[in-house]
């Protein structure tokens, strides 16, 4: 594939700045990439593991010169950020941000932002529950939804340009505005985190009444809540801190549902419970279809009962 851009500029070295990194490499769709991370420690790593061509000791000399710059930090550092390199960034250059939130972060780097700059929101829709420089790998976005949330600063050129370059990564793009995003994000994603982190929460103050029996028996389904809330806990903070208004929306209908399931279980109304259940069996059936996830036992994992 031939270079879309001559110079990338990723700040922050984690997993989604690290995975874009051997993405890129693997489509040759960068001429050169530079990368920052705030930390000494994870520079260091990131230039032993040759995980960019060349680590910066600031994020402005990893965004001069660069065609477009990669904002790969939590949702809460991208103004700051923003603020840092806004006068080390080129004319034409593009920026976009890889965070889980879009309006609080548009809220937070436009501001900053200089004349002649765009800025174009995306989300890879893509992660595991590791983080860092060593969590990165080629294959994170195949087949994965990129979402893109332009702003008023945006072109339809450098849009078309972002796009096609999240298909040189593996992605598929869709395009929707922040709000659309958020409200979108807290359905599939951020309330699903939050009744994880609470599941794990309960079941935690359960084991010390059960001793090791919560962790001995955890594979009953339990085990993929764990795996959820293992996310990075500054990531989540951030997340549930910027989209507070749609997370909360959601928490609300959520909590309606469980009350009324918590009313047939009690009134013995089987039929509300199967009805319910046929529903959300059908969703699942509908994410393998749309080739989102593996319709193998217990995800593919070979040992042990689900
Ligand atoms: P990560 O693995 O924890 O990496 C975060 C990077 O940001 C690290 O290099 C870290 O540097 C740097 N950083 C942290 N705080 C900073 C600050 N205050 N100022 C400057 N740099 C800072 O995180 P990630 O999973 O790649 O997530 C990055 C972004 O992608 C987040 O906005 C997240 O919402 C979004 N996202 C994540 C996922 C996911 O599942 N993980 C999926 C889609 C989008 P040090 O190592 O030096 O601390």
């Amino acid at each position: 594939m031939s270079v879309m851009y001559e110079r990338v500029a990723l700040i922050g070295l984690g997993l989604i700045a690290g995975s874009m990194s051997l993405a890129m490499r693997r489509a040759g769709v960068a001429g050169e990439i530079t990368g920052y991370a705030r930390s000494a420690q994870t520079r260091d790593t990131a230039r032993e593991l040759g995980l960019v061509d060349r680590v910066c000791e600031s994020a402005s000399d990893a965004v001069k010169d660069a065609d477009l710059v990669v904002l790969a930090v939590p949702v809460g550092a991208m103004g700051t950020v923003m603020q840092e390199i806004a006068p080390a960034l080129k004319q034409g250059a593009v920026v976009t941000d890889v965070g889980s939130v879009k309006k609080d972060i548009f809220a937070s780097v436009l501001p900053h932002l200089p004349e002649n700059v765009e800025f174009i929101g995306t989300h890879p829709m893509a992660g595991t529950e590791h983080s860092g420089p060593t969590a990165g790998f080629a294959e994170l976005f195949d087949k994965r939804w990129c979402l893109i949330v332009p702003t008023e600063t945006s072109t339809d050129v450098e849009i078309e340009r972002l796009e096609a370059f999240w298909h040189a990564l593996g992605a598929d793009t869709k395009r929707m505005d922040a709000d659309h995003h958020d409200l979108v994000c807290a359905v599939v994603s951020h309330t699903p985190h939050l009744i994880a982190y609470t599941m794990v929460g309960v079941a935690d103050d359960l084991s010390r009444v059960t001793d090791q029996e919560v962790i001995e028996f955890s594979a009953a389904g339990f085990r993929d809540f764990t795996r959820i809330a293992a996310s990075d806990p500054t990531m989540w903070r951030d997340v549930f801190l910027s989209n507070k208004e749609a997370t909360l929306e959601i928490l609300g209908r959520f909590t309606e549902e469980l009350f009324a399931l918590q009313r047939a279980i009690r009134q013995g109304d089987g039929d509300h419970l199967h009805e319910y259940f046929t529903r959300t069996r059908a969703i699942r059936r509908g994410i393998i279809e749309a080739g989102q996830d593996t319709d193998a036992p217990n995800f593919g994992r070979n040992s042990d009962a689900s």
